[in-house]
């Protein structure tokens, strides 16, 4: 079954709402009813990491059943979350998708040109092996896969969903990529001065926009410590010690939380290296033995 079938029988099933995506080129979130089904979509340009829509205040709350799309880093999250007690696993019907990445579309744009060029609905993109197919204004395009991946995705370990209780698709039977840190150790063989350095330089960069916080699916306290007066922390001042202090509770408050989904990163008007610092966290809770690797689980309706 694809997706909108899937999607059909789960309202048929008493879904209230599925939060997927829509859209071809211009791809975004949506909060699905039943009328809507037909809207939703799936293709290499679907980015967001939608659980993040799960612990909006009150949301899960008034509705009884949602259904969620999820590709396998985004996963992790609904894990975590259930870890957490964020909402309860009854709510939540998890629509899996096997997933062969997702792109940077500022890859392909030089190529095929801007969206106000062409209308949405005539605009097709897929993976076809190791290249990624887009067709627009009666022309076609092909891409070699690794030159427009998501860095997150060329080292991705768990393309299939690791919980679910539906699957669109066939579970992608490949080996895992093993990342082992690389860009972590890269770091670690500098000297401190040298961190140091690299790291400050970044952390200068950083204009406190909040982004990297509001799309993370796993910070969501209700009061955030980095935004609190009373008492203050860390204060909303955009410098170099107020961005370090920022930036470090954050990490602290992710360690062994963040599942890599790569979303901070991804919105980060500044392109601060944030994956590195989250990666760096998970290294050193992993070393102390703390961390416990997720492991492929299905999750059967
Ligand atoms: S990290 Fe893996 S699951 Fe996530 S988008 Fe990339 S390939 Fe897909
Ligand atoms: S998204 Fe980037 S600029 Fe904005 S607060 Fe986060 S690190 Fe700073
Ligand atoms: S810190 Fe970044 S990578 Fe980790 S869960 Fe949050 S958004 Fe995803």
């Amino acid at each position: 079954m694809d997706l909108v079938e899937v999607a059909k029988k789960l309202f048929d099933e008493g879904v209230e709402v599925i939060i997927g995506y829509q859209g071809n080129f211009n791809v975004k979130p949506i909060f699905a009813k039943a009328n809507e089904v037909d809207k939703l979509t799936f293709n290499p340009l679907c980015i967001y990491n939608l659980t993040n829509y799960l612990t909006m205040e009150g949301f899960v709350d008034k509705v009884d059943k949602i259904g969620v799309v999820v590709k396998g880093c985004d996963s992790k999250t609904i894990l975590q979350l259930l870890d957490e007690n964020a909402f309860s696993r009854d709510k939540i019907v998890v629509i899996g998708i096997p997933c062969n990445g997702v792109i940077d579309v500022n890859k392909i744009v030089e190529e095929i040109g801007e969206f106000r060029e062409f209308k949405d609905n005539e605009f097709k993109i897929k993976w076809e092996g190791d290249e990624l197919v887009v067709e627009v204004n009666g022309k076609s395009y092909k891409f070699p896969k690794d030159k427009i991946l998501l860095e997150k995705c060329k080292v991705c370990e768990t393309p299939n969903p690791v919980v679910y209780d539906v699957l669109v698709g066939n579970l992608i039977q490949q080996p895992h990529r093993k990342e082992e840190f690389k860009a972590v150790k890269e770091i670690e063989s500098l000297s401190l001065e040298q961190r140091w350095e690299f790291w400050i330089k970044e952390f200068e960069k950083c204009i406190r926009c909040y982004a990297c916080r509001n799309v993370c699916p796993l910070c969501y306290c209700e009061s955030c410590v980095l935004e609190r007066l009373e008492p203050e922390f860390v204060r909303r001042a955009v410098r170099l010690d107020e961005n370090i202090a920022y930036h470090l509770i954050r990490a602290y408050h992710l360690a062994n939380r963040c599942v890599g989904c790569g979303e901070c990163e991804r919105v980060c008007p500044v392109n601060l290296p944030l994956s590195l610092l989250n990666k760096k966290v998970a290294k050193e809770v992993k070393d102390l033995g703390f961390s416990e690797f997720l492991k492929p689980i299905e999750v059967g309706r």
